[in-house]
């Protein structure tokens, strides 16, 4: 009676373990695939101000010599590093990897998201050696 399903490894499917480990698991929008990120979309909790202050804090120290204390300001910069690194991470991690949907993007402008999806599949029916048919009609649709 046993068929067999829980052993039977599905490619790509998130495995429980990792939806365990993760912090936000969600299912793809466009194709419905399960998709789990460990990276928090919240910036600013106490965590992220403490790791800048420590590398504001080696800046500083870095630079006493010829800042003194003035060298504290670079926590501004510092601070917009770190945001732009941690929005691009968090913006790669929701990114579909089944599908090429771009949840952020989508946000920003429907139809720029929807252009990488359409990008995302003809760079994908290119480096699969498919019957040439099925380019042809997927390049005519995109171009009407
Ligand atoms: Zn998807």
């Amino acid at each position: 009676m046993n068929k067999g399903s829980h052993s039977r490894e599905i490619p790509g499917k998130v495995t429980s373990r990792t939806l365990n480990t993760s912090l936000y698991a969600y299912f793809c929008p466009l194709c419905k695939h399960p998709r789990a990120t460990r990276i928090r979309p919240e910036i600013g909790t106490l965590r992220h101000y403490a790791q800048v202050a420590l590398v504001t804090a080696v800046v500083t120290c870095a630079l006493f010599p010829w800042l003194e204390w003035k060298g504290a300001v670079s926590f501004l910069p510092l601070w917009v590093i770190f945001e732009l690194f941690y929005r691009s991470r968090l913006r790669e991690s929701l990114k579909c990897t089944q599908c090429g949907f771009d949840p952020v993007l989508y946000i920003k402008d429907v139809g720029l998201a929807r252009k990488e999806v359409e990008a995302f599949w003809s760079e994908r029916l290119k480096s699969t050696p498919e019957a040439p048919a099925t380019k042809n009609s997927i390049s005519s649709t995109v171009s009407s």
